[in-house]
């Protein structure tokens, strides 16, 4: 079959590779110049089963109040919020609740740990080399953090998942740069997890997915999908290209409800903006030898070759063009508490941070309840394989597989 893909982050790049696979002939329509210049282009790089859950979680509306009053805070609202913020967050209430939190997060687990091996089964069939470290640890700083994390612990026995609960000085034998200076209560360490550069790797997945047929239309912005009875018709700023499919996938990340509108398929999809720091590692010694989460701040700091990167902020509203200096700041702190040591991030640059530093926002496309939608529209021969919010990395082998199963009318590897 003939079909197109909208979008080429980890997720469309992922799913052209499997349906080209499949034997399709596939067609990927980027606005951008290049796979992964936008949400995909410099995440936090965790590819963790065991630390993937829904935003929606018991005890997260009276947490997201009292961040309103922290200058250190994981979650900032920037007022006014739209509209459609206002309603996201109305469904995220609803999500909240501990059943509907329990069932989101085992839908997502049983997904990661599905993707985590396909993106093995690729890694190795492919042969694919890039920046990859083994193992991830979440770091609590108090008592009280741990005591938050029993219900997690629950669920990761419960899903399998190898996972440890260490205390300080266990956990640094792990990492042995993890500052002194910074209390440190206990971990949880995820020996089988890992922190990997996506963007890495879905360039070279590019080039497999090109090798085996797909074709890239790189700076071509689709304006429109029409419905007729012939198939599929994308209205897109290249006269001269390919117009007609037998199917259609979005995957265009946050602007996918936009594209969704006017077919009558509503995807409740917000961006919820986040920040990275990368910088030069210092001192290999001196660096995490992979990723490592403080679970207070929320913030990921990971090795992803010669660079540490730190992550996170989780931003509701705002202006999508403008950094938010207090997020940088906190993932300076956060790094500084932990590694301060570890990378070089001394003298400033002109626009960019500090040193060689890259200071980098992205938008997560985040659906309220946290797993994303990976199927049918509800639109004939349309397609979706987006909202994977904070763990689209981590989804995106899997996703791009149950989605090509789908597509075959195949039994899927899991029900999702
Ligand atoms: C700070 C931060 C840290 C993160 N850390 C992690 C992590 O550690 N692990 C993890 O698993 N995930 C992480 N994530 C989340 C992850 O990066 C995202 O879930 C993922 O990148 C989403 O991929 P995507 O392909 O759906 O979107 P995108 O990468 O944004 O791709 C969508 C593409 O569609 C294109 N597009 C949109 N509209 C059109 C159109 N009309 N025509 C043509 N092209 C179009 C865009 O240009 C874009 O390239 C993090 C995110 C942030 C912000």
């Amino acid at each position: 079959m003939k079909i197109a893909i909208i979008g080429a982050g980890i997720i469309g790049v992922t799913t052209a590779y499997e349906l080209a696979a499949d034997g399709h002939e596939v067609h990927v329509f980027e606005r951008r110049n290049s796979a992964c210049e936008e949400s995909s282009f410099a995440n936090a790089g965790v590819v963790s089963p065991g630390y993937v859950t829904p935003w929606a979680a018991p005890g997260m509306p009276s947490k997201v109040l009292k961040y309103l009053f922290q200058k250190h805070a994981p979650v900032r609202l920037k007022f006014p919020l739209k509209h459609g913020e206002l309603g996201w967050m109305r469904q995220w209430l609803k999500a909240c609740k501990p059943k509907a939190y329990a069932s989101a997060r085992n839908s997502l687990q049983s997904l990661a740990s599905y993707s985590f091996d396909c993106l093995q089964h690729l890694t190795k069939t492919l042969e694919l080399e890039y920046d990859k470290a083994q193992g991830y640890m979440v770091l609590l700083r108090g008592e009280q953090e741990l005591a938050q994390m029993q219900m997690s612990l629950k669920l990761l026995t419960d899903a399998g998942l190898i996972h440890k609960v260490l205390d300080a000085d266990a956990a640094r034998k792990i990492e042995p740069a993890l500052c002194a200076n910074t209390d440190l209560h206990a971990a949880i360490h995820l020996p089988n997890d890992s922190v990997a550069n996506c963007r890495q790797f879905a360039l070279l997945l590019r080039d497999k997915a090109q090798s085996l047929g797909a074709k890239f239309h790189f700076g071509t912005t689709v304006s429109h999908i029409q419905q007729g009875l012939q198939g599929i018709r994308l209205n897109h700023d290249k006269n001269d290209g390919e117009h007609s499919f037998d199917h259609v996938v979005v995957c265009a990340g946050v602007a996918s409800s936009e594209l969704l509108k006017p077919l009558g398929a509503h995807v409740p999809l917000i961006p919820v903006y986040g920040y990275s720091v990368s910088a030069p590692v210092r001192e290999p010694i001196d660096a995490p030898i992979s990723g490592v989460m403080d679970e207070r701040y929320k913030v990921a700091i990971s090795r992803i070759g010669n660079r540490v990167r730190v992550a996170g902020g989780a931003q509701i509203g705002g202006d999508p063009a403008r950094i938010n200096q207090a997020a940088i700041q906190t993932l300076y702190k956060v790094l500084d508490d932990w590694f301060p040591a570890a990378a070089d991030t001394k003298g400033q640059t002109a626009n960019k941070g500090r040193g060689q530093v890259q200071v980098w926002m992205g938008a997560r496309p985040m659906l309220p309840a946290g797993p994303p939608r990976v199927g049918e529209s509800g639109a004939d021969r349309v397609w979706l394989n987006l909202g994977h919010g904070s763990s689209g990395w981590a989804l995106a082998c899997g996703s791009a597989r149950l989605l090509a199963d789908k597509i075959a009318g195949r039994k899927t590897a899991i029900d999702f």
